[in-house]
């Protein structure tokens, strides 16, 4: 099969969240299952990489853009899988990545561009996996704005939700620039309380749609967590799947990882102790047997920020040092500042995106928090078990898939969960974990190794794409018989 994956970011080369591992890692397993994978994302100013492959104009709104596309690779293990960065110096050569007042310009001139290098690269896909607000317009574009080439009209899509959070509103204004006309403008195409809704676009014109964990497919549907597109997604129910995100188990290794102090695996625990030491003395913290509880995050509400806060003093309380990686929001920033000012002994609070110190945390941490208000599918979950950390979670989307509850007279489970959204129920879960940790240090570590011996690798979900890719192009050649 050809596929092509587009996205805003990818890791290694421009990364704010699991999105960007998520694409980092999913085009490897397909290549091992023998396909021919590519990706595509903007070439952002932190990206390093890439050589000169071609450029081409793209329509705009009344004039041509030029899209430099630049060619980089991926490894996967002898073979390589070809990135195209999309270049152009007035969009993308900005020092951040995101939060731009041109942001609908920027995407829609990254969506277009994608789509017209295609003949150049002389690369036709069967499918096109598009990924969150930034590349739902693919689609759309296709259907009315190439699918008069025939170069273009087999081409079937798939559009995943990672976040139903971020869509891409912006006034309606920008239909224009779009090169849409206001037949657009309605409830039924991408009108949306009176602004031009992105994901709208994703959500109707994806051949099929998939969020990334089964629990989360069905909470969108819901008023709750739709965030108002609940009744679009109910309406495309039977063309919409979860497919639960794996993590990069070459890149997620503690007996490979560069980043962390010493190597470990689940038969060298001890060095997993040696890895905690060191941290607590890195981030200035008194080294001993004290239960460590990292978290490391964007600083967004959706993460639960709220409720550590709510609690920190009985957190604290408890006798365990509290180790935050993040960035983000202001508030959220200037939050665990004051709680630095309160607690400088217990606490490191490090504000900042930082992959090598991440790492650090996940490997010395012997409990990660993860209290999600709502969480799509969640990867630090996944990488802290696999680093023998103990995930508390709140029991929502991906982590309800990913994490089961500990029973401690059956020892079934893999980490400590609550349910309701409350900073009671938070303490109450945690101070399980840490009573476990201090009381029955045989269980703990018995926990700790079926952790770390749990499989969320790319296997099993890479096939589930492969069906899902398949089920776009049948839906697809079907579509297009009846037109
Ligand atoms: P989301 O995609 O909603 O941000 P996930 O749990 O799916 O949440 O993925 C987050 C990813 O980003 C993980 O790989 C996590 O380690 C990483 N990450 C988040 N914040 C930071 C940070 N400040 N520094 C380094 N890595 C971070």
């Amino acid at each position: 099969m050809k596929i092509l994956i587009a996205a805003s970011e990818m890791t290694p080369f421009a990364k704010t969240g699991g999105l960007a591992d998520v694409v980092g890692s999913l085009p490897k397993e397909l290549k091992i299952l023998g396909h021919d994978v590519r990706v595509v994302i903007p070439c952002y100013k932190q990206v390093i990489a890439g050589e000169y492959l071609t450029d081409l104009p793209v329509p705009m709104d009344g004039h041509l853009e030029t899209a430099i596309i630049r060619h980089a690779a991926i490894k996967s293990g002898n073979s390589e899988i070809p990135v195209y960065l999309v270049d152009n110096y007035r969009y993308f050569y900005r020092d951040r990545m995101y939060g731009y007042n041109d942001e609908f310009d920027r995407f829609n001139f990254f969506t277009k561009a994608s789509l017209a290098m295609l003949p150049y690269i002389a690369f036709q896909p069967d499918v096109i996996h598009c990924n969150d607000w930034h590349t739902a317009l693919i689609p759309l574009f296709l259907k009315v704005k190439f699918m008069e080439e025939p170069f273009f009209q087999k081409m079937a899509t798939i559009f995943t939700i990672h976040n139903l959070q971020y869509q891409g509103k912006f006034p309606r204004g920008v239909l224009g620039a779009l090169g849409l006309d206001d037949s657009y403008f309605t409830p039924e195409e991408l009108e949306y309380y009176g602004e031009v809704n992105f994901m709208k676009a994703g959500i109707l014109y994806g051949d099929v749609i998939n969020t990334v964990s089964k629990k989360y497919a069905t909470e969108i549907q819901t008023a709750e967590l739709g965030e108002g597109l609940d009744g679009l997604l109910r309406k495309r129910a039977l063309d919409l799947y979860g497919i639960l995100n794996g993590l990069d188990y070459d890149e997620f290794n503690p007996s490979k990882d560069e980043k962390i102090y010493v190597k470990y695996d689940v038969n060298s625990l001890d060095k997993k102790r040696e890895n905690k030491y060191r941290l607590q003395k890195e981030l200035g913290l008194s080294m001993g047997d004290i239960p460590l509880v990292g978290i490391i995050t964007r600083l967004a509400s959706q993460k639960g920020l709220d409720l550590i806060a709510a609690v920190i003093d009985q957190i604290i309380g408890m006798g365990v040092q509290f180790v935050l990686l993040g960035t983000g929001e202001d508030y959220y920033e200037r939050l665990f500042a004051e709680v630095k000012m309160r607690y400088p002994q217990q606490t490191s609070i490090n504000l900042g995106f930082d992959a090598v110190l991440a790492q650090k945390i996940y490997a010395g941490s012997d409990i990660f928090l993860m209290p999600s208000r709502f969480e799509p599918c969640g990867l630090g979950q996944l990488i802290s078990l696999r680093y023998g950390t103990i995930p508390v979670v709140r029991r929502t989307g991906g982590l309800e898939d990913t994490i089961k509850n500990y029973d401690p007279e059956t020892g079934y489970g893999n980490g400590f969960d609550f349910v309701e959204y409350a900073p009671d129920k938070l303490l109450d879960a945690l101070n399980r974990a840490v009573t476990l940790y201090r009381t029955n240090p045989k269980a703990w570590n018995k926990l700790v190794r079926s952790a770390m011996n749990m499989d969320f690798s790319w296997n099993r979900s890479a096939i589930k794409y492969l069906e899902l890719y398949e089920k776009a192009i049948n839906k697809h050649k079907m579509h297009m018989r009846a037109v």
